[in-house]
């Protein structure tokens, strides 16, 4: 009876450190994906912000790709505390307020891609309020430049 015990103990042993291993190696592999995946989408950003010309103070957030869907959302944004210029004069005045906007750009292979930007107001002492143009489409235009 005792050594039964014991038999049973060291099963019961062995069986938690295989799954501890199992764990382990889980991890080892889940690891190595997730820093590729990581990797890749600082990539894809580096990528995107190039081939769409994004230039400072505009900033390119994130990328959102719905297989499903079959679409492909890119995020834009400016930087904290950038001034843009009134459309009219060129000065560059306080930011009065920010609208989300949303383009039609080019397929991206056989997704749908649209850009996305908080677009900021100019609050122009001689000009008054006026949207900021974007550098990807024409002013009022709901398609990017390149559609
Ligand atoms: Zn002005």
């Amino acid at each position: 009876m005792p050594l039964c015990y014991l038999v049973w103990i060291v099963i019961v042993l062995l069986f938690n450190i295989a799954e501890l291993i199992h764990f382990n190696l889980q991890l080892w592999y889940t690891l190595p994906i997730l820093l590729q995946e990581m990797i890749l989408m600082f990539n894809n950003i580096d990528l995107f912000t190039q081939a769409l010309g994004i230039e400072d103070p505009w900033k390119l957030d994130k990328i959102d790709f719905n297989k499903k869907d079959g679409r492909l959302d890119i995020h834009i944004s400016h930087k904290r505390g950038s001034k843009f210029p009134c459309p009219e004069c060129g000065k560059k005045p306080p930011i009065h307020d920010t609208k989300e906007r949303t383009w039609r750009h080019l397929n991206f292979f056989q997704y749908r891609a649209y850009i996305h930007a908080k677009m900021p107001r100019t609050k122009c002492t001689e000009h008054g309020v006026l949207q900021v143009k974007a550098p990807w489409a024409e002013p009022g235009s709901g398609f990017t430049m390149l559609f």
